[in-house]
């Protein structure tokens, strides 16, 4: 039997895919526009392989069109941003995905920095940021929506509540932080530098760890009640020599303290892409001035 307190991404980002497979039918029925999602992928880093096919699978299950570029390691900086340039001006091309880490030879920023905003899906370009931080529109980075629809889902309002992002990355601590000050949170981010993170966590109604260290965040640390979105995919050797995922947080331990927590895997990660697509129908719909969808 599921435990009614672990939070199922899985379950709640298949329905996401649902609902926005429906909005994109409806969207080429009435206006024969297909949302179009390119992939750009440098080198062979096998993580990034497999988060770039899975990320072609979705996309065409949910009926949009996948564009991806794979290109070697040692392809030049210039040879990148002119495949952006390329895909910038592409009609057909509505969000625009480059897969970091890119190879050190190519400066992630540049790249970042030449995507057309409106097609930043990822949320990476200092323009959206800016939105983000100035609580405009914009597109936001795929990470923290999706945990930010978790907790929405499990907990309604959020107002006032006291939250703790633990991790200060550009991917998900800050623009987390930024997500949960536009609920009105009080937010608190945590980072390697902080103080008796123990007491911190404490305080917290809700806390997002995003650390990249395995189990880092124990039971004992919480207040009991709190609901907890563990971002952190840490691969592990379990005691029987075999590999397994763990997150940020030491789950069997938190499970009995928490109200709410999401398990890794299953968690967060499939709400990543699950984002990622609903910020390409977004973007589609701005790009030919169609009534943008609410998911
Ligand atoms: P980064 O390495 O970019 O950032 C880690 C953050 O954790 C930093 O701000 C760092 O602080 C902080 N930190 C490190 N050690 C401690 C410590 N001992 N106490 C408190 N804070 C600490 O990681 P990301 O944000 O990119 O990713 C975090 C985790 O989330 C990883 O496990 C990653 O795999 C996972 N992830 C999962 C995704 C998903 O789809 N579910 C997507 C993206 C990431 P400082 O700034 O001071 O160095």
């Amino acid at each position: 039997m599921t435990d009614a307190k672990i939070i199922d991404g899985n379950l709640f980002s298949a329905r996401l895919r649902d609902t926005l497979a429906g909005h994109v039918r409806a969207m080429k029925d009435a206006h024969g526009v297909t949302p179009g999602l390119a992939v750009v992928l440098v080198g062979e880093d096998p993580a990034s392989q497999v988060y770039v096919r899975t990320k072609h699978k979705r996309t065409v299950e949910a009926g949009m069109n996948s564009f991806e570029h794979a290109l070697p390691a040692d392809t030049p900086e210039d040879r990148v941003l002119a495949l952006i340039a390329g895909l910038n001006a592409d009609p057909a091309v509505h969000g625009i995905l480059v897969q970091l880490p890119l190879p050190r030879h190519i400066d992630s920023q540049k790249v970042i920095e030449a995507i057309d905003p409106a097609k930043d899906v990822d949320g990476f370009h200092p323009i959206n940021v800016g939105r983000l931080a100035a609580g405009l529109d914009a597109m936001v980075p795929c990470t923290p929506l999706g945990s930010l629809m978790l907790l929405k889902d499990r907990l309604g309002r959020l107002a006032g509540l006291d939250a703790v992002v633990v991790g200060r990355s550009n991917i998900v601590g800050k623009p987390m932080a930024q997500l949960l000050i536009k609920e009105s949170c009080t937010v608190t981010v945590a980072h390697s530098q902080t103080r008796d993170l123990a007491a911190v966590v404490r305080r917290a109604d809700i806390v997002v760890a995003a650390v990249g260290k395995p189990e880092m965040i124990r039971g004992d640390w919480l207040k009991p009640g709190c609901t907890v979105i563990d971002v952190g995919i840490n691969r592990v050797t379990a005691a029987d020599g075999s590999k397994k995922l763990v997150g940020d947080v030491a789950f069997a331990e938190a499970l009995p303290v928490a109200g709410a927590i999401t398990p890794v895997p299953g968690g967060v990660g499939p709400m990543t892409i699950a984002c990622l697509l609903r910020n390409t129908l977004v973007a589609c719909a701005r790009q030919h001035g169609l009534p943008v969808p609410e998911v």
